[in-house]
């Protein structure tokens, strides 16, 4: 006996190909029935027998297209009577009050797309900008909603016949692709050279690549912005790169044609070689083989690289003949935004490139290249991001309850921001440091366009704590609405638990380089314990002084010194390379700071420990780039190492909150520095050792008095793989329930996450 079933389905359903895919697969069943977008997803109507109607949607939910994402399956309605239908129907859709769908981030090209691209009987054959359903680009070109060509910077190119007759036939994998193009009707790319202006090459990729081998320096355009590229393996090409754009020693992204590329001079294994290839394609941290042939100055002192594959048909078409591997950085001079608009990469890079690739596909929103990282957490292997943006943006995270319409502003550095609509919470894209008015001006046009797409008014602004932030200021200037402060590193436990879906009470082990403190001090190395609604700081890392402020931040000597002092008395007591390489003038004046507390802010931040313990082994005295001297102290160690011996430390219990104290530490690293004794490498082994020895002991006695034995790490300072790793294990093996993130970074790019959770509890 047929019946007829209707289904609502939601999730990312609409403008990845889901309707023509459901059409196919009621098509091969034999099913009547219809399919249309809907305010929450998608509605279908599908007719036959029981069995059938289970083989289809088993299908349906198993075999979606690679881009949905289905989050339930809901059977709203069944009935065995009524008409049969003629036929399976996609009908168009209706714009309904409020569009819930879910629109889906920006994709790598797809393994058809490129078939054809390199196929010389294709009508597509090297066409730079093929996609289809499967790929391309949608979040950097979108407008506004509902998601159709009209609303992205595609409307500027009128359909030819070809294009069209495949974008309205139901079989065919452009259907409702609205980024279709092609040849005869889509966007171009050429090629400037300020050295030649007056050319304008018939071939504009196959000559960028001539000029990359030739050791010039081209600004490309991408998905989501500029990339400046250069030959990997050119260590002149390399090095003026660097000169130009004005980057020291931070590495720079490598880009290869392919995962044989990257193994050349990468080790990858199985979970880093299916990221790499995957459509999200993020920039993934890998270790460095010898004798690769990449130039040293890419990424000079590291033991990894950052490798990111191929993404756009442009790059597939740049990268072969000789050059499989380019440097891919962003198109920008330092600390300020990427180029993602033509005249803006024109009037800033020209003093970077030699040359432009440029195209008149528009980006909407800029959008940088995503980080993440492979890490052993036990018996498996997870993957952490650092930096969240193409790729990833806008798929939310789903908070385990329900907040009311909110934005949350983030941090300072390395800012993200975040909207709410029902359980989902949005992060943007990675903003950047706040700090500079270009910086500035993307963060509104995030704020401007995210809620535009989501169609979220929020009632409620989310912002950090500290009150000389740019994002805190914003919050505030928005008089219309109620705005709610959010400790940071609050934020950063809340980010954690939310994405997992905890409720209940955790304990959060929070280490970060700076975060404002409810005391007006700065935070940094944090146990607290508590939910979404509140939470108590249990134990902190022993304040110390930190001369001169954010100047201490680049300059981890005056760290070093600080520690000194506050272990032995006075540091100029203390016979290591870090004091006696300082001045007369420079000893007295920070002495004096130190002693009085002038413009020496008290921190118990354990990023800056990491800092300073990193001067007093002479690993780095000044960083030229955000954590490098504690990323070079960890460099030193295996992240699966550890120490025979550890070093001494006090937990004082009776204080209120406890404190993790690390003088004895500091006096026996500084007696092993005057006696020559042990290796930096030895000495950093004993030191990260020790600081998961703080971690245990101090978890185990917040149990003993609390009985919380969940535990969630986040902060910065667990960028340190060998930290993050080790703390995971060590608590592990004591029984708690140890969780880490995996969908928002631990560093500040995760903070608007927990402020939008936070606000949003308080405000259910
Ligand atoms: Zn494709
Ligand atoms: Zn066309
Ligand atoms: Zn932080």
């Amino acid at each position: 006996m047929p019946e007829t079933r209707r289904y609502q389905i939601r999730g990312v359903v609409q403008g990845v190909g889901f309707r023509p895919f459901v059409f196919r697969t009621a098509e091969s069943h034999s099913l009547g029935g219809w399919i249309r977008n809907d305010s929450d997803g998608v509605v279908l109507e599908i007719q036959g027998n029981p069995s059938q109607l289970e083989a289809f949607i088993e299908e349906v939910r198993t075999n979606a297209p690679t881009l949905a994402r289905i989050e339930s399956v809901a059977l709203l309605e069944q009935r065995s009577n009524g008409e049969a239908f003629d036929g399976f129907a996609i009908q168009t859709s209706e714009r309904s009050a409020q569009a819930r769908t879910l629109v889906s981030p920006d994709m790598g090209v797809c393994e058809d797309c490129l078939r054809e691209l390199f196929d010389p009987a294709d009508r597509r054959h090297l066409y730079p900008y093929i996609n289809c359903t499967n790929c391309g680009p949608r979040y950097t070109i979108i407008r506004g909603v509902p998601y159709d060509r009209k609303m992205t910077t595609m409307a500027a190119f009128p359909m030819c016949e070809a294009c069209e007759r495949e974008y309205n036939d139901p079989y065919d994998r452009r259907f409702h692709a609205q980024p279709v193009a092609c040849w005869d009707c889509g966007p171009r790319v050429w090629l400037r050279d300020s050295r030649r202006p007056e050319e304008d090459p018939a071939d504009p990729i196959g000559e960028t690549a001539g000029l990359l081998r030739d050791g010039a320096i081209v600004a490309v355009k991408g998905l989501g912005g500029y990339h400046l590229m250069a030959d990997a393996r050119n260590e002149e090409a390399v090095a003026e790169l660097r000169r130009r754009k004005r980057r020291e020693e931070k590495p720079f992204a490598l880009m290869s044609a392919s995962l044989d590329a990257a193994r050349e001079y990468a080790q990858v294994d199985e979970v880093e070689a299916e990221l790499l290839s995957s459509i999200a394609r993020p920039i993934l941290l890998l270790r460095k083989r010898r004798g690769g042939g990449i130039a040293e100055s890419v990424a000079p002192g590291s033991r990894s690289w950052g490798v990111v594959l191929a993404y756009t048909p442009t790059h597939h078409l740049l990268l072969r003949d000789e050059l499989d591997t380019v440097v891919a950085t962003s198109g920008n001079v330092s600390d300020e935004p990427i180029a993602f608009e033509d005249e803006d990469a024109l009037e800033r890079l020209p003093e970077i490139a030699d040359a432009f690739l440029l195209g008149n596909r528009k980006i909407f929103t800029r959008v940088d290249d995503s980080i993440a990282r492979a890490v052993t957490l036990g018996d498996r292997t997870e993957v952490t991001p650092l930096r969240r943006a193409r790729g990833y943006t806008p798929s939310p995270v789903k908070a385990p309850f329900r907040p009311p319409p909110l934005l949350a502003v983030g941090p300072e550095l390395k800012n993200t921001v975040c909207l709410s609509r029902g359980e989902d919470l949005f992060l943007s894209h990675h903003i950047g440091d706040l700090k500079n008015e270009a910086t500035r001006r993307s963060f509104e046009h995030a704020i401007e366009s995210l809620s535009k797409l989501l169609e979220v008014q929020p009632g409620l602004i989310a912002h950090d704590s500290h009150p000389g932030y740019l994002s805190t200021a914003f919050a505030r200037e928005q008089k219309a609405l109620p705005t709610v402060a959010v400790q940071h590193h609050h934020a950063h436990m809340a980010a954690c638990m939310c994405e997992h879906g905890l409720t209940d009470p955790v304990l959060g082990v929070i280490f970060d380089g700076t975060g404002y403190g409810t005391d007006g001090k700065i935070w940094g190395g944090e146990f607290l314990v508590g939910d979404y609604g509140s939470f108590e700081r249990v134990a902190q890392l022993e304040y110390c002084r930190l001369p001169g402020g954010d100047r201490a931040v680049e300059e981890p000597f005056r760290v070093a010194l600080s520690l000194l002092q506050q272990a032995h008395g006075s540091f100029s007591e203390v016979d290591v390379p870090v004091v006696n390489e300082r001045s007369e003038q420079e000893r007295q004046v920070l002495g004096r700071m130190i002693e009085q507390g002038v413009n020496s802010p008290l921190t118990s931040s354990m990023g800056r420990l990491f800092d300073g313990i990193a001067a007093l082994l002479g690993v780095r005295e000044r960083c030229r780039y955000d954590a490098q001297a504690a990323i070079e102290l960890e460099q030193l160690i295996e992240p699966g190492a550890r120490a025979d011996r550890l070093l001494d430390w006090e937990l004082h219990r009776d204080e209120q909150p406890m404190r993790v104290d690390p003088r004895p530490l500091v006096r026996e690293l500084a007696g092993e520095v005057e006696r020559g004794a042990g290796s930096a490498a030895e000495l950093s082994l004993r030191f990260h050792s020790t600081v998961l020895d703080m971690v245990l002991r101090t978890c185990l006695e917040i149990r003993e008095r609390t009985g919380i034995a969940t535990v969630v790490l986040s902060g910065g300072v667990f960028q340190n793989e060998f930290l993050l790793r080790g703390s995971f294990e060590t608590l592990s093996e004591a029984g708690f329930l140890v969780h880490v993130h995996r969908q928002v970074p631990t560093n500040d790019g995760g903070v608007s996450l927990g402020q939008a959770a936070v606000a949003g509890w308080g405000a259910r």
